[in-house]
């Protein structure tokens, strides 16, 4: 903890039983410590593959979480999970940029992204000759239904 002695404006810091005890004995006092206010809130962005099921590899999903809010992910059947994904804080979250604007995606997860899918589709045309159209995508954002053994702790955050 950050004393200073009474009369003196020397500030020091010393182990907390060892602090108590001055203040106790009225040699010195606290100096409150200066911490930030502002809570502090991690966005986390990844790539991931798809759940498997038997023989079939769903594709890959950008999946991603505020550490105030749930998480979301998106698959795309046509590799367009990046323009998909709409990340949207919960309300009154502090790392909302504007209440009910999504988050964008980072550049480096796009391009994560699309090497992903590149290599999962590559992989997928050596199985079938069915190609993926371009006409319509059905996958839709993640409910968690489809997806397996996946789990998320969500802890409330401290301060
Ligand atoms: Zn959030």
């Amino acid at each position: 903890m950050k004393l200073r002695d009474k009369g003196s404006s020397v500030v020091y810091n010393v182990p907390q039983e060892v602090g108590q005890k001055l203040v106790a004995s009225g040699l010195a006092v606290e100096v409150a410590e200066q911490v930030a206010a502002k809570k502090f809130v991690a966005m986390t962005w990844r790539v991931q593959d798809g759940p498997r099921e038997g023989d079939f590899q769903h594709p890959p999903q950008i999946y991603a979480r505020c550490s105030e809010c749930e998480p979301a992910w998106q698959s795309s059947r046509i590799g367009i999970a990046h323009q998909m994904i709409k990340y949207r804080h919960r309300f009154a979250c502090p790392a909302a940029p504007i209440p009910g604007i999504a988050e964008v995606v980072p550049q480096h997860i796009v391009e994560e992204y699309l090497k992903k899918w590149t290599a999962y589709i590559s992989r997928s045309r050596r199985k079938t000759v069915v190609l993926p159209t371009l006409a319509k995508d059905t996958s839709v954002a993640g409910s968690g239904n489809h997806v397996q053994s996946f789990s998320v702790k969500l802890v409330p955050a401290k301060g």
